[in-house]
């Protein structure tokens, strides 16, 4: 008997706060699909993200306009099951780390822009280290002067990438990634501070953290200065305890 290729089941697209997410049996085969489609936006959503997109319409807008929305953060994948889905937290810098490996057996084209220079300059040094195959098409810092960018972009699309890591922070990265929308193809993708980790400037929380779900202080710990932004994640709780 003939052995039949099962396509991956499509996602389900569900809604936190009203903030479309989508519920994939495995992020990874879902964002190979998506690249076999045609491309298009990846979303990692966690619960900051979610208040911003709530009182920030332009970052609504490109998360709905989104091809994939990936819940990255306890709170999210917390405000899911609460509705009966019971899904593991995919976080984006691991989903970017797997996409870059696999396309480097690929012969991906691909595309990094964001970080500090000095970011940048380490990261490419270390990606080449680590990932000899991998095939760099286009690259830039993030604190280009606003008069920079277009002449970037239209470089960046002319490299034709299959992959576009985008690290310019949120909302930027994703309201940027939607402007290109007519433009692009290929998979694009927000991740944040990824960069800054994988040039080793930063840490990631330890896996401890992540299992008690306190990943956020370690954040916190790490930049003070984002107090203000976590004052998002005890209104995002209360205001999913209360929806229904
Ligand atoms: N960044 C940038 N250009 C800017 C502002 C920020 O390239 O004008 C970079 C910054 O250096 C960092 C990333 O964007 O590498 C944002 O990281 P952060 O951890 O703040 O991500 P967020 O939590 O905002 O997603």
């Amino acid at each position: 008997m003939a052995v039949m290729a099962t396509d991956p089941p499509v996602p389900m697209r569900s809604r936190v706060l009203g903030v479309p997410v989508d519920v994939a049996a495995d992020v990874f085969q879902a964002a190979l699909a998506l690249r076999d489609r045609g491309g298009g936006q990846i979303v990692t959503l966690n619960a900051e993200m979610t208040m911003a997109a709530r009182a920030n319409p332009e970052l609504g807008r490109a998360i709905a306009a989104a091809d994939l929305v990936i819940p990255d953060g306890a709170g999210v994948v917390w405000a899911l099951g609460r509705q009966g889905h019971r899904v593991r937290r995919a976080p984006g810098i691991e989903l970017a780390r797997r996409l870059l490996e696999h396309g480097a057996e690929r012969h991906w084209r691909v595309a990094l822009v964001g970080a500090s220079p000095a970011v940048m300059e380490q990261l490419l040094a270390r990606l080449r280290a680590e990932i000899p195959a991998l095939q760099v098409a286009f690259s830039s810092h993030g604190y280009q002067p606003p008069e920079a960018w277009p002449g970037l972009e239209d470089r960046l699309l002319a490299a034709r990438p299959d992959l576009v890591l985008v690290a310019l922070g949120v909302p930027r990265q994703e309201t940027w990634i939607r402007g290109l929308a007519s433009r692009r193809s290929g998979l694009w993708m927000g991740v944040g501070g990824s960069f800054d980790v994988w040039a080793g400037v930063k840490k990631r929380a330890p896996a401890w953290m992540g299992a008690l779900r306190i990943e956020w202080l370690y954040r916190l710990i790490q930049e003070p200065r984002r107090w203000r932004r976590m004052l998002a994640l005890p209104v995002f709780a209360w205001a999913v305890l209360r929806e229904r």
